[in-house]
């Protein structure tokens, strides 16, 4: 006896939806079957038109790494930030937790990842040079904030980017956060209060 199951596009759409993360094959189920229901039956092309629409137009901001979907993105764009002290983080995603806790009002650098040597990641990978170039761009970072995960591979890459740093702009003050962030873009679950207790908790590196 055949089982019966639901129809092949139907059982495409939820495979494709299991890749999501944090889907499981229940809840690709349910979802699946939520976008082909409603009234007027447009769930699924809004969804498309707003996924096309994304993919297409939101890209890094060249400056500093922050998803924009304009030429500029809304930080670098801001006037009111300029000159002031310039804090890097690993990934783009790091910064508006760092923004939520209204302890910072600089600008940004996302890496785009950090040294790791067993997963082949190294310096050359990273945005690096873009952050060499703001700080030889006038005017200058007053001061530059490491903001990296507490685990071997951020501190690594803090004392890597300090000392390459230092080398060039002796005058610079150099400084990371209290304590890291949490590894793996795991910032949603350090609170505000915690984050801007580490930011204004900085210590010097050089
Ligand atoms: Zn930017």
């Amino acid at each position: 006896m055949t089982r019966i199951d639901h129809p092949e596009s139907l059982k495409r759409l939820a495979v494709q939806l299991r890749r999501l993360p944090g889907i499981g094959p229940r809840g690709a189920e349910r979802i699946a079957l939520w976008l082909l229901g409603g009234k007027d039956r447009t769930r699924s092309s809004e969804l498309a038109s707003a996924m096309l629409q994304a993919a297409e137009s939101v890209r890094p901001c060249p400056e500093c790494g922050f998803l924009t979907d304009t030429a500029q993105c809304a930080i670098c764009a801001d006037e009111t930030r300029a000159s002031g002290p310039l804090c890097v983080v690993e990934e783009a995603t790091d910064i508006l937790p760092l923004e939520r806790t209204g302890a910072f009002r600089g600008r940004y650098h996302a890496l785009g990842g950090r040294l790791a040597p067993l997963d082949h990641v190294g310096p050359e990978d990273l945005r690096i040079p873009g952050l060499l170039n703001r700080c030889r761009t006038t005017p200058a970072p007053s001061e530059v904030i490491l903001a990296l995960s507490a685990d071997v591979e951020g501190e690594a890459t803090a004392h890597y980017l300090a000392e390459l740093l230092h080398a060039e702009f002796p005058r610079l003050p150099i400084t990371r956060i209290a304590q890291g962030l949490p590894a793996g873009g795991g910032l949603e679950s350090a609170d505000e209060l915690t984050l801007s207790r580490a930011l204004s908790g900085r210590t010097q590196m050089n």
